[in-house]
């Protein structure tokens, strides 16, 4: 009889799926515990049946097993050993499981803040960072690829919040939303993992012509992450909002960046790249079916910055023309040995967040059909929790599959195998899980 090989991987990695996951909490997130009871909690803790630590792994849980309706987290979760299993990475000693109202009503009560539980990205990365985990993915052996980008996070057709920006459609009709500012660690095998956010939002009501601007939160995330890692080495990934002096400036030395740049942005800078390359010919290589060409030591006001820019054969057939350009100005001094390497494994790697980090979050995560969103705390709890559930995710299919490609091989689709992972623990006891396992993501 043939064999089906897939099946019988599926039932092999099926064996120890719930093992590794608990190993993959237990030695890459040690401090998650911890973390989740480190917030805030308004409620009367006299009577309250479920800590809040429980509540946002439960959370983490939901979006780990993708739960679509906010409706449904209780029943979608109920198994024979949902409850041993979440007392076991607690160390809780629970016997019932929370109903859908106790979740919301947790993240939607008054004055309930979500600031100690977005620091916990930050956290997290830094343990994963001590452990050197994503180290051979660092440019130049040294810097890690930090992408930092905006995205919408809910809309509304009335107002929801003094906070809310606030826009008018050409039609004329106004709605209302919430953006958010995201830094991403991105390694050049796909996977994105969320350090730290800034929201988009109005601090004053009154003043509803001076909004709040993702170039603005952009000056309010970079202080902080230098102040958050004073010791790591980050080359930022940046779109052409960026494009300018006063973005540069603000970046430390000991950073580097890259910042795409468009023909019709930073005008002046554009010309002279322009000129400066039919001068110096010898700044261009070809590789395989990519041109570049590179001018350094270029300069603006008090900024001193290289130019690289790239060509290629668009790979969509749908596009406009059929050369794809790619343009980025940045600090690192450009060689012709270096530029190919630069360019190809860490400027244009900033895709990678538009086309895995925020597509993932916002159609596997069914962010905005979860926990009856009311208030802007929840909103935000509900985004870090999504972000912290996708890390992890991450981190168990390097753990169990080794790869997204096998996770597809194997199990057909993404979503089969979360389906899988969701059976598992539900049902099964995790197991002896305190114990010490490695994983890599080099075979991805
Ligand atoms: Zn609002």
């Amino acid at each position: 009889m043939k064999k089906n090989l897939s099946s019988e991987k599926a039932l092999k990695v099926m064996d120890t799926l719930n093992l590794k996951f608990g190993k993959i909490l237990y030695n890459y997130f040690p401090d998650l515990k911890k973390l989740l009871k480190n917030t805030d909690d308004k409620r009367h803790q006299s009577y309250i049946d479920y800590p809040r630590e429980y509540i946002h792994l439960f959370s983490i849980l939901s979006f780990l097993f993708r739960v679509k309706s906010s409706n449904t987290t209780s029943i979608s979760l109920l198994g024979r050993k949902t409850i041993d299993n979440i007392n076991a990475l607690l160390n809780t000693n629970l016997d019932k499981i929370i109903n859908n109202g106790t979740l919301s009503y947790f993240y939607n009560y008054e004055d309930y803040s979500s600031d100690e539980l977005l620091k916990i990205p930050t956290k997290l990365i830094k343990t994963i960072i001590r452990k050197r985990t994503l180290e051979k993915y660092r440019l130049q052996n040294k810097y890690y690829l930090i992408a930092i980008d905006g995205t919408g996070i809910a809309s509304f057709k009335t107002r929801h919040c003094n906070k809310c920006l606030k826009k008018t459609r050409k039609d004329g009709s106004v709605y209302y939303f919430h953006n958010v500012l995201t830094a991403q660690l991105v390694i050049n095998s796909g996977y994105t993992f969320p350090i730290d956010f800034e929201f988009i939002e109005n601090t004053d009501n009154k003043k509803y012509n001076k909004q709040d601007s993702e170039y603005n939160a952009f000056k309010r995330i970079l202080p902080r992450l230098i102040k958050k890692f004073p010791q790591e080495f980050f080359c930022l990934l940046l779109d052409g909002l960026y494009a300018d002096s006063v973005i540069m400036s603000k970046i430390p030395n000991r950073w580097k960046f890259f910042i795409a740049l468009k023909d019709k942005d930073f005008k002046t800078v554009n010309e002279d790249f322009d000129g400066l390359k039919k001068l110096l010919k010898k700044n261009y290589v070809e590789y395989g079916e990519q041109s570049f060409n590179f001018v350094n030591d270029m300069e603006y006001k008090d900024c001193k910055f290289s130019i690289i820019e790239s060509k290629e054969p668009h790979s969509s057939p749908n596009a406009k023309s059929p050369t794809l350009k790619l343009k980025y100005l940045t600090n690192f001094h450009i060689t012709k040995s270096n530029v190919i390497k630069l360019l190809n494994k860490g400027g244009r790697l900033r895709g990678i967040i538009e086309n895995e980090g925020y597509n993932v979050l916002k159609n596997y995560y069914f962010l905005e059909h979860l926990y009856k969103i009311k208030s802007l705390e929840a909103i935000k709890s509900t985004i870090v929790l999504a972000c912290l559930a996708y890390t992890i995710f991450q981190f168990i299919i390097i753990g169990t599959c080794k790869s997204k490609d096998n996770v597809k091989f194997i199990f057909k689709t993404l979503n089969a195998f979360t389906n899988k992972l969701k059976e598992m623990f539900i049902n099964y006891s995790l197991g002896d899980f305190k114990k010490n396992m490695r994983i890599s993501f080099d075979s991805s």
